[in-house]
């Protein structure tokens, strides 16, 4: 196997890296603002769609983390960023908040329940029986189905949160449509997320804390892959999966050197 060029942009998951169940993961706030001091493109990246870039900024900030809005990249953010490269001007009927609604807006697409034509569904805590029947009849009546991101389910302090992917796969069942789903472990979303700061996959990381999203995504989008283990993954676990990352590191702490 060829040496991989030197790190020049990176790209972190958010949930798990930075931070775990609302809290900053130590050493988290020293590498972003090495990151910032050093003018590396970098990004933070989510597969919750809920959230405007700059939401997302504010919560981060709250707990200490100054990550500009610039450097977020969310899966309504790649969502946008995708329908606007495949189909430019379109309609869409969209189940979701401000984060896709907002990326929807900004990239010229018309949000419509008049013949749209594409459903677009995203993170949403009030799931309505009307919206869901509605987003059934126009799949039905011809409507693309894509979904921000296939995560069943998502944390809160209380315990599982149904998510996207829940949904998407009641829709499914009512419709006999699969979504196209943008986020992790869509290598797109990655893609996506690279175009937009300008880097390139070889000489670009990915940090993450799930073998199956982030580690999947980044290696298929040809980067170098760091699996820290302060989230979802147990070092026991690696070995269950028939891909490896490139490193596995305890937590972010032991990236600082390389930002
Ligand atoms: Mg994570």
């Amino acid at each position: 196997m060829s040496e991989r060029k030197p790190i020049e942009s990176w790209l972190t998951d958010m949930d798990g890296v930075l931070m775990h169940e609302g809290v900053p993961v130590p050493g988290a706030d020293v590498f972003i603002t090495k990151l910032r001091e050093s003018g590396k493109p970098f990004l933070v990246l989510t597969n919750n769609s809920m959230y405007t870039a700059r939401d997302l900024h504010a919560r981060l900030n709250r707990i200490g983390l100054e990550v500009p809005a610039e450097n977020i990249w969310t899966s309504a953010l790649a969502t946008a960023k995708f329908l606007d490269q495949q189909h430019p001007g379109g309609t869409a009927y969209v189940i979701g908040e401000a984060g896709l609604t907002t990326a929807l807006h900004d990239v010229g697409y018309v949000l419509s329940d008049a013949d749209p034509e594409f459903v677009i569904l995203g993170e949403t805590r009030t799931y309505s029986f009307e919206a869901l029947t509605k987003a059934i009849r126009l799949i039905n009546d011809g409507a693309r189905f894509i979904a921000t991101n296939p995560d069943n389910t998502g944390p809160s302090p209380q315990g599982a949160l149904p998510a996207t992917g829940s949904v998407a796969a009641l829709i499914t069942k009512a419709t006999g449509r699969e979504p196209y789903f943008v986020g992790k472990p869509n290598p797109l979303m990655m893609r996506t997320g690279l175009n937009a700061i300008g880097a390139h996959s070889e000489t670009s990381a990915m940090i993450g804390d799930r073998m199956d999203t982030d580690v999947l995504a980044g290696l298929e989008a040809g980067m170098e892959t760091f699996l820290v283990l302060t989230g979802l993954t147990a070092k026991e676990d690696i070995d269950r999966y028939p891909f490896r990352p490139t490193t596995v590191v305890d937590s972010i702490a032991d990236l600082v050197d390389l930002a």
